[in-house]
């Protein structure tokens, strides 16, 4: 079966719990996943801790990093720039780990564009109300933010169809587990295994010829 890692893009609406999903996921799974960590402009929330979260850039380091080419992608999201540093990724992959970006919906159709193998995946709640009650109780944003965020949560619903799989996040484990089935169940694609299919068929031949 196919050994070279799979990029995956995690988006949802903030609030949804992408965050807590992936932590939870490589919590468990540390062996076959690689979480990309991105660069930012924004401020680290309490708690967040620089090379954990986030890279945090000033926005000249950040437009530096952009003119260097160090950034797969990048994206402005409610007044700042958010990018996925190229480097750690391509490693990553070569070493076989499947690595995910978590990251926001435009950022996830460039990278859909350029690299057309990767497994889009996106999570939401089961409706509006719950998202506001969770970026309300995570309590570090401005009422403002929230609703900035929520505006953005509206926006990103017209674009939800260019995923392949949707994840409604009611219980944390059961999920994480959800994602990792169908991250395994994407390895198994005839169309990421054409090497293995060689393989057999020439293995068979060989076999049928009496070698
Ligand atoms: P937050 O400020 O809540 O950590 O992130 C805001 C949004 O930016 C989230 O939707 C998150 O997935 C997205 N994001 C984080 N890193 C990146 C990145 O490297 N590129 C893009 N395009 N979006 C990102």
């Amino acid at each position: 079966m196919a050994k070279e890692g799979i990029l995956i893009v995690f988006s949802g609406f903030s609030g949804a719990g992408k965050g807590t999903i992936m932590k939870e996921l490589l919590k468990r799974y540390p062996e076959t996943y690689a979480l990309s960590v991105s660069a930012t402009t924004r401020s680290p929330r309490p708690g967040e801790t620089e090379g954990i979260e986030y890279f945090f850039k000033t926005r000249e380091e950040f437009e530096k990093m952009i003119e260097k080419e160090e950034l797969i992608e990048y994206a402005r999201y409610v007044e700042n720039y958010y990018g996925t540093p190229k480097a750690y990724v391509e490693e990553q992959l070569l070493a076989g780990k499947d690595v995910i970006l978590e990251i926001e919906i435009q950022g996830a159709l460039n990278i859909k564009k350029m690299f057309p193998q990767a497994l889009l995946l996106f999570v939401t709640t089961w409706d509006g109300k719950t998202l506001k009650e969770r970026l309300l109780g995570r309590g570090t944003e401005t009422l403002d933010v929230v609703q900035a965020r929520l505006l953005r949560a509206g926006e990103e619903s017209q674009g939800m169809e260019n995923y392949d799989y949707l994840v409604v996040n009611e219980d944390l484990g059961r999920t994480v587990e959800q994602v990792h089935s169908i991250i395994c169940s994407e390895h198994m694609r005839v169309s990421r295994n054409t090497e293995f299919i060689h393989h057999i068929r020439e293995d068979l031949n060989n076999f049928l010829k009496g070698d």
